[in-house]
């Protein structure tokens, strides 16, 4: 790949992958896996189109559009789109294969993709941003459709710009489908789809929790990053299992309940309203409970935690912060962000497990523990199918299930294809990557790929 420009992202999570594999009996017992491999690693498809947009002068702007469809193996290519300065083909071809196994771990018939594009929605009216969604699916709306490919959203793509982008599918196709997911509940959502990738990310800490022997949720110190949708209800539902939730964060900085305080759900609901107005942490009233620290993550500011959820974005945890976490006694670290973790923290986290037995510190990488977002937009994908919602309890009975069933799948995974020592738990990072890997190898081998 010498002659390919660094793509530093996608290598990191292709070098991740790639040695669990190794480290694992999988390619003695499996050596064609090999070739899948190297045939996976490659996309199916890179869609890469200009954006033209006019913003509230009248000036014409534009910005570069991406969608990587990248294994469709499992089913038509799934995954969000993200709206960020820093996105490109690196970071897309990284979410887009991590996209491609967490699909897999949900065990519905999803292939990965992933796009977006290098579009900033901070600092422009609503109006730019409508406009910009429209000519972003202008061009998109070509390659995608309901059997085809099914974006959704991701980080600056919320509920509001899927009504927009969906309008536009609709016009530019004259065909009304579910040919995206988190759309709103009238016209053709589903219930528990907002709070999919949270709640699934905490019933994933609970089984980790209960395997361990660390028991429940309830009285523990629980430390997430980010204030999104997915910090949001990974607070709510951990509030609700009656942990002690102590910090979040944003771009700008870190909030960290001082003393015996803790975020309730008001300050989660008042956050979120902030949320939707586009404003910052610092627009918070923090005063009386909390410590804003500028420029700051949580993980060193939080002190003794039990529980850590990376829930912002990409390589939020560094070395020396998983050591500081680790000093301070956490026991589950699980991503709601996709690779949350530097490789180096990872490391760390993965060499306490091994030295300490069933009390150490416990790692679940993002494409298990954040796929509840997915999978509920793969359910949103089948009552569009079927022309029928279903109800909140059946949506989250099936969520709590694919968790369970990815947490698992993880775990009996790792004990059948990696050596342990006895009484060590099980690696999650490496059983879910080569659960996540096997089953997309198998149907590519079978498809004849
Ligand atoms: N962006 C989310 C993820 O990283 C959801 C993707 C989807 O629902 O298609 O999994």
């Amino acid at each position: 790949m010498a002659n390919l420009p660094s793509e530093p992202e996608f290598e990191q999570a292709y070098k991740e992958l790639v040695s669990t594999l190794e480290d694992s009996t999988l390619f003695q017992q499996h050596p064609e896996y090999r070739t899948a491999l190297e045939v996976a690693a490659v996309p199916e498809r890179v869609i890469q189109f200009r954006v033209v947009w006019e913003n509230d002068a009248g000036e014409l702007k534009v910005n570069r559009g991406f969608r990587v469809q990248y294994n469709s193996a499992l089913g038509p290519y799934k995954g969000g789109l993200r709206f960020h300065p820093s996105v490109n083909l690196s970071i897309l071809k990284f979410l887009g294969f991590e996209q491609t196994f967490k699909n897999a771990l949900t065990g519905l018939n999803m292939g990965g993709g992933k796009g977006g594009a290098d579009f900033d929605p901070k600092g422009k009216s609503d109006a730019e941003i409508r406009r910009f969604c429209q000519s972003f699916m202008r061009e998109l709306s070509k390659h995608i459709g309901a059997d085809t490919d099914v974006p959704a959203g991701d980080i600056g793509v919320s509920g509001r710009e899927i009504g927009w982008l969906f309008g536009a599918y609709r016009q530019a196709r004259n065909r009304w489908e579910g040919v995206l997911t988190g759309k709103g509940l009238t016209w053709g959502g589903s219930l528990i789809r907002p709070e999919a990738t949270g709640y699934g990310l905490v019933y994933y800490v609970e089984h980790m929790l209960e395997v361990s022997g660390n028991g429940t949720f309830a009285g523990k110190r629980v430390a997430i990053s980010g204030s999104g949708n997915v910090a949001q209800y990974a607070a709510l539902k951990c509030i609700e299992l009656g942990a002690k939730v102590v910090s979040l964060s944003d771009s700008k900085g870190a909030l960290i309940a001082e003393g015996d305080n803790v975020f309730t759900p008001e300050d989660i609901n008042t956050i979120a309203g902030l949320k939707v107005e586009r404003k910052a942490l610092t627009a918070f009233d923090h005063q009386s409970k909390f410590r804003y620290i500028e420029g700051a993550r949580p993980w060193v500011h939080v002190g003794n935690v039990d529980v850590a959820l990376p829930s912002a974005t990409q390589n939020e945890v560094s070395k020396e912060e998983a050591e500081v976490l680790v000093k301070n006694g956490v026991l589950a670290v699980a991503e709601g962000s996709n690779m949350g973790c530097t490789q180096e923290a990872i490391d760390v986290f993965e060499g306490e497990r091994r030295e300490k037995g069933a009390k150490a510190v416990w790692y679940a990488p993002g494409k298990a523990s954040n796929c509840g977002g997915v999978a509920v937009s793969g359910l949103e994908m089948a009552q569009n199918s079927q022309r029928l919602p279903w109800t909140e309890k059946e949506v989250d009975d099936k969520l709590k299930d694919i968790m369970k069933n990815a947490f698992y799948n993880g775990l009996e995974t790792a004990k059948s294809y990696v050596k342990s020592q006895e009484g060590e738990l099980p690696s999650l990072v490496a059983g879910s990557n080569i659960a996540g890997f096997v089953k997309v190898a198998r149907a590519m081998h079978d498809q004849g790929d």
